[in-house]
Protein backbone atom coordinates (compact mmCIF):
# COMPACT_ATOMS: atom_id res chain seq x y z
CA UNK A 1 0.00 0.00 0.00
CA UNK A 2 3.05 2.74 0.63
CA UNK A 3 4.74 1.98 -2.33
CA UNK A 4 1.48 2.30 -4.51
CA UNK A 5 1.20 5.42 -2.60
CA UNK A 6 4.82 6.60 -3.58
CA UNK A 7 3.99 5.33 -6.91
CA UNK A 8 1.05 7.71 -7.50
CA UNK A 9 2.69 10.33 -6.05
CA UNK A 10 5.85 10.33 -7.98
CA UNK A 11 3.38 10.27 -11.04
CA UNK A 12 1.39 13.17 -9.77
CA UNK A 13 4.93 15.34 -9.73
CA UNK A 14 5.95 13.74 -13.45
CA UNK A 15 2.84 14.77 -14.88
CA UNK A 16 3.31 18.87 -13.06
CA UNK A 17 6.83 18.52 -14.09
CA UNK A 18 6.04 17.19 -17.94
CA UNK A 19 3.40 20.03 -18.55
CA UNK A 20 5.96 22.84 -17.41
CA UNK A 21 7.90 21.06 -20.17
CA UNK A 22 4.97 21.40 -22.29
CA UNK A 23 4.06 25.32 -21.30
CA UNK A 24 7.97 26.22 -21.55
CA UNK A 25 8.19 24.75 -25.03
CA UNK A 26 5.21 27.15 -25.63
CA UNK A 27 5.85 30.00 -24.47
CA UNK A 28 9.89 30.37 -26.07
CA UNK A 29 12.11 28.63 -29.11
CA UNK A 30 15.31 29.10 -27.79
CA UNK A 31 16.19 25.74 -25.75
CA UNK A 32 16.16 22.45 -26.43
CA UNK A 33 12.92 20.65 -25.61
CA UNK A 34 14.47 16.91 -25.70
CA UNK A 35 18.15 15.56 -26.29
CA UNK A 36 19.50 12.09 -26.77
CA UNK A 37 22.36 11.48 -25.71
CA UNK A 38 24.88 8.14 -25.93
CA UNK A 39 26.75 7.13 -22.66
CA UNK A 40 28.10 4.10 -24.36
CA UNK A 41 27.72 2.78 -28.15
CA UNK A 42 28.52 -0.37 -27.52
CA UNK A 43 25.15 -2.92 -27.75
CA UNK A 44 24.88 -6.59 -26.21
CA UNK A 45 22.30 -7.32 -29.25
CA UNK A 46 23.13 -7.21 -33.07
CA UNK A 47 19.92 -6.17 -34.75
CA UNK A 48 20.18 -6.02 -38.60
CA UNK A 49 18.61 -3.24 -39.21
CA UNK A 50 20.23 -1.25 -36.50
CA UNK A 51 22.98 1.22 -37.61
CA UNK A 52 23.31 2.73 -33.73
CA UNK A 53 25.93 0.48 -31.80
CA UNK A 54 29.26 -1.35 -32.25
CA UNK A 55 30.80 -4.02 -29.98
CA UNK A 56 33.77 -2.45 -28.73
CA UNK A 57 33.44 1.15 -27.80
CA UNK A 58 34.15 1.66 -23.93
CA UNK A 59 31.67 3.66 -22.26
CA UNK A 60 32.27 7.53 -21.53
CA UNK A 61 34.13 8.52 -18.74
CA UNK A 62 31.74 9.39 -15.69
CA UNK A 63 33.09 13.07 -15.65
CA UNK A 64 32.99 13.96 -19.19
CA UNK A 65 29.18 12.76 -19.51
CA UNK A 66 28.44 15.11 -16.31
CA UNK A 67 30.22 17.96 -17.76
CA UNK A 68 27.86 17.32 -21.02
CA UNK A 69 24.67 17.18 -18.68
CA UNK A 70 25.81 20.14 -16.99
CA UNK A 71 26.34 22.25 -20.45
CA UNK A 72 22.41 20.46 -21.50
CA UNK A 73 21.13 22.07 -18.21
CA UNK A 74 23.12 25.11 -19.16
CA UNK A 75 21.11 25.68 -22.48
CA UNK A 76 18.00 25.15 -20.79
CA UNK A 77 17.15 21.48 -21.87
CA UNK A 78 14.12 19.73 -20.66
CA UNK A 79 13.81 16.52 -20.91
CA UNK A 80 17.20 14.28 -21.94
CA UNK A 81 16.98 10.23 -23.04
CA UNK A 82 19.90 7.99 -22.23
CA UNK A 83 20.19 6.36 -25.53
CA UNK A 84 22.59 4.09 -27.39
CA UNK A 85 24.31 1.57 -27.92
CA UNK A 86 22.71 0.01 -24.50
CA UNK A 87 22.49 2.45 -22.06
CA UNK A 88 22.34 0.06 -19.59
CA UNK A 89 25.82 -1.11 -20.31
CA UNK A 90 27.22 2.06 -18.68
CA UNK A 91 28.70 0.76 -15.02
CA UNK A 92 27.41 4.51 -13.57
CA UNK A 93 24.09 4.73 -15.77
CA UNK A 94 22.48 5.80 -11.97
CA UNK A 95 24.81 8.16 -11.89
CA UNK A 96 23.73 10.13 -14.90
CA UNK A 97 20.17 9.99 -14.12
CA UNK A 98 20.77 11.27 -10.38
CA UNK A 99 22.92 14.17 -12.30
CA UNK A 100 20.23 15.28 -14.98
CA UNK A 101 17.34 14.96 -12.33
CA UNK A 102 19.29 17.54 -9.96
CA UNK A 103 18.66 20.52 -12.45
CA UNK A 104 15.41 19.88 -12.97
CA UNK A 105 14.82 17.88 -16.09
CA UNK A 106 13.19 15.19 -16.76
CA UNK A 107 14.90 12.11 -17.12
CA UNK A 108 14.74 9.14 -19.52
CA UNK A 109 16.00 5.72 -20.72
CA UNK A 110 15.70 3.89 -23.78
CA UNK A 111 16.82 0.20 -23.68
CA UNK A 112 16.36 -3.06 -25.24
CA UNK A 113 16.01 -4.18 -21.50
CA UNK A 114 18.19 -7.30 -21.11
CA UNK A 115 20.29 -6.18 -18.38
CA UNK A 116 17.13 -5.60 -16.75
CA UNK A 117 16.99 -7.55 -12.69
CA UNK A 118 15.11 -6.25 -10.09
CA UNK A 119 17.76 -4.76 -8.20
CA UNK A 120 18.33 -2.43 -11.61
CA UNK A 121 15.00 -1.72 -11.69
CA UNK A 122 15.16 -0.42 -7.61
CA UNK A 123 18.69 1.42 -8.52
CA UNK A 124 16.83 3.10 -11.19
CA UNK A 125 13.92 4.03 -8.67
CA UNK A 126 16.46 5.49 -6.34
CA UNK A 127 18.35 7.16 -9.03
CA UNK A 128 14.97 9.72 -10.23
CA UNK A 129 14.22 8.25 -13.37
CA UNK A 130 11.10 9.07 -15.12
CA UNK A 131 10.71 7.64 -17.64
CA UNK A 132 11.88 3.99 -19.89
CA UNK A 133 11.34 2.65 -23.48
CA UNK A 134 11.81 -0.86 -24.02
CA UNK A 135 11.72 -1.54 -27.78
CA UNK A 136 10.49 -4.65 -28.89
CA UNK A 137 10.72 -6.03 -32.59
CA UNK A 138 8.77 -9.59 -32.26
CA UNK A 139 7.17 -12.23 -30.41
CA UNK A 140 9.74 -14.96 -30.85
CA UNK A 141 13.20 -13.82 -31.54
CA UNK A 142 14.20 -14.25 -35.36
CA UNK A 143 17.86 -13.68 -37.56
CA UNK A 144 16.67 -9.42 -37.78
CA UNK A 145 16.02 -8.55 -33.71
CA UNK A 146 16.19 -10.69 -30.56
CA UNK A 147 13.81 -8.14 -28.78
CA UNK A 148 11.38 -10.18 -28.53
CA UNK A 149 8.52 -10.86 -26.29
CA UNK A 150 9.35 -13.87 -25.39
CA UNK A 151 12.70 -13.00 -23.82
CA UNK A 152 11.40 -9.93 -22.33
CA UNK A 153 7.94 -10.81 -20.67
CA UNK A 154 9.62 -11.56 -17.03
CA UNK A 155 11.24 -8.14 -17.47
CA UNK A 156 8.00 -6.55 -17.62
CA UNK A 157 6.66 -8.28 -15.17
CA UNK A 158 9.60 -6.79 -12.87
CA UNK A 159 8.65 -3.31 -14.26
CA UNK A 160 4.98 -3.60 -13.16
CA UNK A 161 5.77 -5.09 -9.97
CA UNK A 162 8.58 -2.54 -9.12
CA UNK A 163 8.92 0.42 -11.26
CA UNK A 164 8.18 3.73 -9.56
CA UNK A 165 8.83 5.45 -13.56
CA UNK A 166 6.85 5.39 -16.21
CA UNK A 167 7.60 2.41 -18.56
CA UNK A 168 6.53 2.33 -22.62
CA UNK A 169 6.87 0.05 -24.73
CA UNK A 170 7.88 0.55 -28.23
CA UNK A 171 7.25 -1.57 -31.23
CA UNK A 172 8.13 -1.61 -35.07
CA UNK A 173 6.20 -1.70 -38.26
CA UNK A 174 7.75 -2.39 -41.96
CA UNK A 175 9.79 -5.05 -44.05
CA UNK A 176 11.81 -7.89 -42.58
CA UNK A 177 10.87 -6.65 -38.81
CA UNK A 178 8.81 -9.89 -36.96
CA UNK A 179 5.47 -11.01 -38.15
CA UNK A 180 2.88 -8.40 -39.48
CA UNK A 181 0.56 -9.21 -36.19
CA UNK A 182 3.38 -9.37 -33.54
CA UNK A 183 3.22 -5.57 -32.87
CA UNK A 184 -0.64 -5.92 -31.81
CA UNK A 185 0.63 -8.53 -29.58
CA UNK A 186 3.32 -6.71 -27.81
CA UNK A 187 1.33 -3.84 -27.75
CA UNK A 188 -1.92 -5.87 -25.99
CA UNK A 189 0.97 -7.17 -23.31
CA UNK A 190 2.17 -3.85 -22.75
CA UNK A 191 -1.45 -2.65 -21.54
CA UNK A 192 -2.02 -5.51 -19.70
CA UNK A 193 0.74 -4.18 -17.36
CA UNK A 194 -0.83 -0.66 -17.72
CA UNK A 195 1.73 0.83 -19.47
CA UNK A 196 1.76 2.99 -22.42
CA UNK A 197 2.75 1.96 -26.09
CA UNK A 198 4.12 3.77 -29.26
CA UNK A 199 4.76 1.97 -32.63
CA UNK A 200 7.45 3.29 -35.28
CA UNK A 201 7.69 2.38 -39.20
CA UNK A 202 10.94 0.95 -39.89
CA UNK A 203 13.60 3.23 -41.76
CA UNK A 204 16.50 3.07 -43.81
CA UNK A 205 19.76 4.62 -43.33
CA UNK A 206 19.00 8.39 -43.57
CA UNK A 207 15.98 7.68 -41.30
CA UNK A 208 13.17 7.76 -44.11
CA UNK A 209 10.53 5.89 -44.81
CA UNK A 210 9.10 3.25 -47.39
CA UNK A 211 5.53 2.69 -47.51
CA UNK A 212 4.00 0.17 -45.63
CA UNK A 213 1.61 -2.81 -47.02
CA UNK A 214 -2.03 -2.56 -46.54
CA UNK A 215 -2.03 -5.08 -43.73
CA UNK A 216 0.72 -3.12 -41.92
CA UNK A 217 -1.32 -0.02 -42.20
CA UNK A 218 -4.23 -1.21 -40.72
CA UNK A 219 -2.08 -2.13 -38.16
CA UNK A 220 -0.66 1.14 -37.61
CA UNK A 221 -3.87 2.68 -37.43
CA UNK A 222 -5.25 0.12 -34.60
CA UNK A 223 -1.86 0.56 -32.88
CA UNK A 224 -1.74 4.16 -32.81
CA UNK A 225 -5.07 4.54 -31.15
CA UNK A 226 -4.37 1.78 -27.85
CA UNK A 227 -2.33 3.62 -25.10
CA UNK A 228 -1.08 6.92 -26.54
CA UNK A 229 -0.21 9.99 -23.77
CA UNK A 230 -2.18 13.62 -24.36
CA UNK A 231 1.26 14.79 -25.83
CA UNK A 232 1.84 12.43 -28.74
CA UNK A 233 2.29 13.12 -32.28
CA UNK A 234 -0.05 9.99 -33.07
CA UNK A 235 -2.61 13.04 -32.69
CA UNK A 236 -1.64 13.98 -35.58
CA UNK A 237 -3.34 11.45 -37.89
CA UNK A 238 -2.73 13.19 -41.13
CA UNK A 239 0.92 12.85 -40.74
CA UNK A 240 0.94 9.47 -39.91
CA UNK A 241 -1.20 8.37 -42.49
CA UNK A 242 1.35 10.21 -44.95
CA UNK A 243 4.22 8.46 -42.72
CA UNK A 244 2.85 4.41 -43.47
CA UNK A 245 2.09 5.58 -47.39
CA UNK A 246 5.01 6.40 -48.15
CA UNK A 247 3.62 10.04 -48.95
CA UNK A 248 5.83 13.17 -48.13
CA UNK A 249 4.65 15.43 -44.96
CA UNK A 250 4.83 18.85 -44.98
CA UNK A 251 6.46 20.02 -41.36
CA UNK A 252 9.41 22.00 -39.97
CA UNK A 253 12.48 20.07 -38.12
CA UNK A 254 13.56 21.77 -35.18
CA UNK A 255 16.41 19.10 -34.55
CA UNK A 256 19.67 20.69 -33.86
CA UNK A 257 17.41 23.46 -31.83
CA UNK A 258 14.57 21.64 -30.23
CA UNK A 259 16.48 18.14 -30.22
CA UNK A 260 19.98 17.62 -30.12
CA UNK A 261 21.65 14.07 -30.43
CA UNK A 262 24.92 13.96 -28.53
CA UNK A 263 26.89 10.84 -29.49
CA UNK A 264 29.76 9.25 -27.66
CA UNK A 265 32.68 11.51 -29.03
CA UNK A 266 30.03 14.77 -27.33
CA UNK A 267 29.00 16.18 -30.96
CA UNK A 268 25.78 17.66 -31.19
CA UNK A 269 24.16 16.33 -34.26
CA UNK A 270 20.49 16.70 -35.84
CA UNK A 271 20.02 13.45 -34.98
CA UNK A 272 20.98 9.96 -35.40
CA UNK A 273 20.56 9.19 -38.89
CA UNK A 274 21.84 12.06 -39.94
CA UNK A 275 24.95 12.39 -37.77
CA UNK A 276 27.91 15.36 -39.06
CA UNK A 277 24.70 18.12 -39.54
CA UNK A 278 26.10 20.22 -37.82
CA UNK A 279 28.55 17.93 -35.89
CA UNK A 280 29.91 20.51 -33.49
CA UNK A 281 31.01 19.68 -30.30
CA UNK A 282 28.73 19.99 -27.34
CA UNK A 283 30.87 22.10 -25.22
CA UNK A 284 30.61 25.12 -27.77
CA UNK A 285 27.31 24.33 -28.55
CA UNK A 286 25.21 27.94 -27.55
CA UNK A 287 22.00 29.71 -27.89
CA UNK A 288 23.05 30.60 -31.54
CA UNK A 289 23.83 27.40 -32.86
CA UNK A 290 19.81 27.03 -31.60
CA UNK A 291 18.69 29.55 -33.37
CA UNK A 292 20.50 28.90 -36.67
CA UNK A 293 19.58 25.51 -36.76
CA UNK A 294 16.01 26.25 -35.61
CA UNK A 295 15.62 28.10 -39.39
CA UNK A 296 17.51 25.36 -41.34
CA UNK A 297 15.19 23.50 -43.81
CA UNK A 298 16.10 19.93 -43.84
CA UNK A 299 15.79 18.13 -46.99
CA UNK A 300 15.11 15.35 -45.38
CA UNK A 301 11.97 16.22 -43.18
CA UNK A 302 9.42 15.81 -45.83
CA UNK A 303 9.75 11.09 -45.41
CA UNK A 304 11.27 11.81 -41.88
CA UNK A 305 10.31 8.44 -39.38
CA UNK A 306 12.05 10.18 -36.34
CA UNK A 307 9.11 10.51 -34.44
CA UNK A 308 10.92 11.82 -31.05
CA UNK A 309 11.51 14.87 -33.62
CA UNK A 310 7.53 15.03 -34.43
CA UNK A 311 6.39 15.05 -31.44
CA UNK A 312 8.94 18.00 -30.34
CA UNK A 313 7.93 19.94 -33.56
CA UNK A 314 4.07 19.50 -32.28
CA UNK A 315 4.99 22.31 -29.79
CA UNK A 316 6.44 24.43 -32.33
CA UNK A 317 3.69 24.07 -34.40
CA UNK A 318 1.50 25.05 -31.95
CA UNK A 319 3.18 27.70 -30.34
CA UNK A 320 3.54 29.74 -34.08
CA UNK A 321 0.16 28.46 -36.11
CA UNK A 322 -2.24 27.55 -32.92
CA UNK A 323 -5.70 27.76 -34.73
CA UNK A 324 -4.88 26.00 -37.54
CA UNK A 325 -2.47 23.23 -35.47
CA UNK A 326 -5.08 22.37 -33.14
CA UNK A 327 -8.07 22.38 -36.07
CA UNK A 328 -5.87 19.92 -38.14
CA UNK A 329 -5.30 17.43 -35.28
CA UNK A 330 -9.36 17.72 -34.55
CA UNK A 331 -10.11 17.46 -38.14
CA UNK A 332 -8.65 14.86 -38.65
CA UNK A 333 -9.64 12.97 -35.65
CA UNK A 334 -13.28 13.44 -37.02
CA UNK A 335 -12.57 12.38 -40.84
CA UNK A 336 -11.98 8.81 -39.37
CA UNK A 337 -15.07 8.78 -37.03
CA UNK A 338 -13.56 10.18 -33.84
CA UNK A 339 -14.44 12.95 -31.58
CA UNK A 340 -11.99 15.93 -30.58
CA UNK A 341 -10.37 15.06 -27.21
CA UNK A 342 -12.14 16.61 -24.64
CA UNK A 343 -9.20 17.99 -22.98
CA UNK A 344 -7.86 19.71 -26.60
CA UNK A 345 -11.65 21.44 -26.96
CA UNK A 346 -11.47 22.68 -23.64
CA UNK A 347 -7.65 24.17 -23.96
CA UNK A 348 -8.54 25.80 -27.32
CA UNK A 349 -11.65 27.38 -26.11
CA UNK A 350 -9.32 29.13 -22.85
CA UNK A 351 -6.19 29.95 -24.83
CA UNK A 352 -6.73 30.14 -28.11
CA UNK A 353 -10.08 31.50 -28.98
CA UNK A 354 -11.57 33.00 -25.50
CA UNK A 355 -11.38 36.56 -25.68
CA UNK A 356 -9.23 36.23 -22.22
CA UNK A 357 -6.88 34.23 -23.79
CA UNK A 358 -3.53 36.37 -22.66
CA UNK A 359 -4.68 36.61 -18.89
CA UNK A 360 -5.59 32.61 -19.05
CA UNK A 361 -2.57 32.28 -20.55
CA UNK A 362 -0.32 34.79 -18.02
CA UNK A 363 -2.33 32.79 -14.91
CA UNK A 364 -1.16 29.26 -16.58
CA UNK A 365 1.95 30.42 -16.86
CA UNK A 366 2.86 31.46 -13.49
CA UNK A 367 0.84 28.53 -12.18
CA UNK A 368 3.46 25.76 -13.89
CA UNK A 369 6.62 27.95 -12.68
S1 LIG B 1 19.25 -3.34 -29.20
FE1 LIG B 1 18.99 -1.28 -29.99
S2 LIG B 1 21.07 -0.40 -30.13
FE2 LIG B 1 21.28 -2.64 -29.86
S3 LIG B 1 21.48 -3.39 -31.95
FE3 LIG B 1 19.31 -3.53 -31.42
S4 LIG B 1 18.37 -1.60 -32.12
FE4 LIG B 1 20.62 -1.33 -32.10
S1 LIG C 1 13.99 15.54 -40.71
FE1 LIG C 1 15.06 16.02 -38.84
S2 LIG C 1 14.72 14.28 -37.49
FE2 LIG C 1 14.18 13.64 -39.56
S3 LIG C 1 16.00 12.64 -40.40
FE3 LIG C 1 16.07 14.81 -40.99
S4 LIG C 1 17.22 15.86 -39.38
FE4 LIG C 1 16.62 13.84 -38.57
Amino acid sequence: MGQRFLRRIRAASRRIRMARVIARGLQSRRHPILVQIVPTRRCNLACTYCNEFDKVSAPVPLDTMLARIDHLAALGTSMIDLSGGEPLLHPETEEIVRRIRSHGMLAGLLTNGYLLTRERIQKLNRAGLDRLQISIDNVTPDDVSHKSLKVLDQKLRWLAELAAFDVSINTVLGTGVGQNDDALVIAQRALSFGFGTSVGVIHDGSGQTAPLDSRQRELYRQLQGLGRSFYSHAHDRLFQENLVRGVANEWRCGAGARYLYVCEDGLAHWCSQQRGHPGIPLERYTVDDLDREYDTVKSCAPLCTVSCVHRVALLDAIRERPLETLERLSAADRAVGGQTPRTVKVLTRVFVTSPRRDLFRRLALRALR
